[in-house]
């Protein structure tokens, strides 16, 4: 490689011997092209203007002194080596050359050729050793602020630490993220400095650094009430961590879990949560010896609430429920809302299967304490139904399913109770499935059939009306009676279509017979709850009964107690309806629905039937003759007339009579019979 010198020296035959030693410059390696310069001002020039390898320097110059020239070369910031010559050698000189900067020192008349190549060389080499350095070194500052403004442009905050977590270096959005102040920070520990950090950055910097490979880790940094996300990138000597600021991101998170698990209204969680819970539940319970029970709960009466309060208050009502039910129940079981008023308990670990029994007990009252909204008393039930694990199933949807086929029970059973799962009530519930495959399929083919039960006036032994009665013409199981499917009719709705063809077959019937000459027969009609509440239904009735040309007096309404007494200003206003479209009204199975005597008084009625139950013994019995007294009196009083149901024998007939009950019914004068042979009653006792 050619490495260029320059001689400043006036004269001109120690330049020319310099050249002369130096040329055998192969020994070096090294080859030389020569610069000369007569005087200080043409060697500065040439040394401001072009790259050099070696510079020789005269001390003694026309123009300058060679110190000065040294220093002026020097305060330029030129490193190149500058070789001084003097004419003969001076020690102290010499020192004050090497001071001022000067490479090596020779003395003109005593150059050696081989020398002075050796000397050349090594300031060269130590000259490009020094530039490669100095260059590096640049080269690393360079790239060291190129590193710093990008760690400074990203959005991460940015941390680096050496290999004892002690920091050493920050960005400046770490100082803002983290809220440190990088004065007191640096070259302390981290988690000295940042304490914080430590519950969950810690486990996973000292894995990441002990493998030697990248690892994230979250969590909560409390002095900012951020969520963060820690990147660490562990090099040979430092640990670089990347936070980045993921708090949005979390309660996005959380709002969509939220949403998908739990319900909006109630806070409760939801049918997915529930079943969730329910699998772990059945999962830790067997190796822990516990049972676990599913508590599927029903409010009573919420649809009244709901339609007549509307929404808002059935919203409020729910959420009053909800908290009931969680004090009830201790942490670590769940309640849940899977659907309208449908709550759902998990006990998930039941030492006894009989400590049940406190807890439901506990849910019922909770639920049952009246509840103000509105300046009004409400006044909701529950019905549970109750699956245990391992007895009643081993799977999350078997135990649900049976908890509800129970809750279904403990509404058949009255409401307000709960009801234990069995098989037996397994095998009950697939009848009722049956049962309502079967309803549906003979309203379609009319399987059906109305039979007619004589009602007598007691003052003149003869037929006034019959009551009409459903039976049920089962393809395979024969003549089936209402008890066994006017309620399954009446949840499912069936009673709807059902009733329509009831209503239309009995006026036909009855403008039939009246056309026979049995022009005062009057029906009696049984109606539903579901018929009574429905918006159209007396429209509806009403219709049916011009179509046929008949009056609304020959159709007396039934209701039962029950029916009237469970919303008694509802059926208040329905009845008068009725009563002002001109229908008699009659309340059913009078005795059994605990009427109040002040209701009673303010319902426009024509007629109480006393329940058979009563009739039955009324004779034998000193209490129901008792009760038949006195509601034939009360009735009386309240100027209503009064039937007798369940007259069995002639006894009851005659007895009744002697108490002033108007009339009577019963199989002393003939049971429910078909059309064709009530004709024949009638023949005989109209
Ligand atoms: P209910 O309205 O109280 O009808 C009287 C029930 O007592 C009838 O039972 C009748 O057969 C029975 N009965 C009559 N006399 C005697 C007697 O002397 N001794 C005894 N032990 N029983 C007697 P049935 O026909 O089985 O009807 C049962 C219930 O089903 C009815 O009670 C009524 O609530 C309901 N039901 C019947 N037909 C209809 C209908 O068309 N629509 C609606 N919604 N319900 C109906
Ligand atoms: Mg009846
Ligand atoms: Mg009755």
């Amino acid at each position: 490689m050619l490495r260029k010198i320059l001689l400043i020296d006036d004269d001109d035959v120690d330049r020319m011997s310099i050249k002369r030693a130096l040329k055998h410059s192969e020994k070096t390696n090294m080859e030389f092209s020569f610069s000369e310069a007569s005087d200080a001002q043409l060697g500065l020039n040439i040394i401001l203007n072009e790259p050099l390898d070696c510079i020789f320097l005269d001390y003694l110059l026309p123009d300058s002194d060679g110190l000065e020239v040294l220093r002026r070369i020097r305060e330029h910031g030129i490193i190149t080596p500058i070789i001084m010559m003097t004419g003969h050698g001076d020690e102290k000189l010499a020192v004050k050359l090497m001071k001022a900067g000067a490479t090596d020192y020779i003395t003109k008349n005593s150059i050696d050729a081989d020398e002075l190549l050796l000397r050349v060389s090594r300031s060269i080499h130590a000259y490009e050793a020094e530039k490669q350095k100095l260059e590096t070194e640049a080269a690393l500052h360079k790239s060291n602020e190129q590193i710093v403004s990008i760690l400074e442009s990203i959005s991460d905050a940015f941390i680096s630490l050496d290999q004892e977590f002690n920091l050493i270096h920050l960005n400046s959005q770490a100082e803002s993220l983290l809220l440190i102040d990088p004065q007191q920070a640096l070259r302390k520990n981290v988690f000295e400095v940042l304490p914080f950090l430590e519950p969950w950055l810690n486990i996973s910097l000292t894995l990441a650094q002990k493998n030697n490979s990248h690892l994230e880790c979250e969590g909560e940094y409390s002095p900012s009430q951020r969520w963060l996300e820690a990147q660490i990138y562990p090099t040979e000597d430092n640990i670089s961590i990347y936070f980045s600021d993921i708090t949005q991101r979390r309660k996005n998170e959380e709002r969509l879990n939220y949403l998908a698990n739990y319900d909006s209204l109630t806070g409760l969680p939801n049918r997915i949560l529930l079943m969730d819970r329910l699998v772990q539940a059945l999962t830790r319970a067997p190796w822990r010896k516990r049972q676990v029970g599913v508590l599927f709960c029903d409010l009573d009466r919420f649809k009244i609430v709901n339609d007549s309060l509307g929404h808002d208050a059935g919203d409020r009502l729910l959420s009053i429920v909800a908290d009931r039910l969680k004090d009830c129940i201790r942490c670590g079981d769940t309640v849940s809302r899977i659907g309208g008023d449908e709550f759902v308990i998990i006990l998930a670990d039941l030492a006894r299967s009989e400590d049940i029994s406190t807890i439901l007990q506990k849910l019922i009252d909770a639920v049952s304490v009246p509840i103000r909204i509105n300046s009004q008393e409400l006044f909701v039930t529950v019905s549970i139904g109750v699956s245990l694990f391992p007895d009643d199933g081993v799977d999350a949807s078997i135990l649900l399913k049976n908890a509800d086929i129970a809750m279904y029970s403990a509404k058949d059973k009255g409401k307000n109770c709960y009801h234990l799962y069995s098989n037996a009530l397994e095998e009950r519930h697939s009848n009722r499935l049956t049962l309502e495959t079967d309803l549906r399929r003979s309203v379609e083919n009319q399987d059906f059939i109305i039979y007619y039960q004589p009602i007598v006036d007691t003052q003149t032994d003869k037929i006034v009306s019959a009551e009409a009665l459903l039976r049920w013409q089962h393809p395979e199981r024969g003549l089936i009676f209402p008890d066994e499917f006017i309620v399954a009719c009446e949840e499912t709705g069936i009673i709807m279509p059902l009733g329509n063809w009831i209503i239309e077959t009995l006026c036909q019937q009855l403008v039939e017979w009246h056309q026979i000459g049995f022009d005062d027969l009057r029906i009696a009609l049984n109606i539903s709850n579901r018929q009574f509440n429905h918006e159209s239904f007396n429209q509806d009735l009403m219709s049916y009964i011009h179509q046929a040309g008949l009056s609304p007096q020959s159709i007396q309404i039934e209701l039962t107690e029950h029916i009237v007494m469970s919303n008694i200003e509802r059926a208040l206003q329905h009845l008068h309806n009725y009563r002002d479209m001109g229908f008699s009204l009659a309340v059913d199975d009078f005795g059994t629905g605990y009427s109040s005597l002040a209701h009673l008084k303010l319902l426009p009625l024509n007629t109480l039937k006393i329940d058979k139950s009563f009739i039955l013994n009324v004779i034998n019995d000193k209490n129901d003759m008792a009760i038949t007294k006195a509601i034939i009196a009360m009735t009386h009083e309240l100027g209503l007339t009064v039937t007798a149901e369940g007259v069995e024998t002639d006894a009851h007939y005659k007895f009744l009579k002697t108490l002033g009950c108007d009339y009577c019914q019963g199989y002393w004068m003939s049971r429910a019979v078909p059309a064709e042979e009530f004709v024949k009653l009638l023949k005989q006792h109209y």
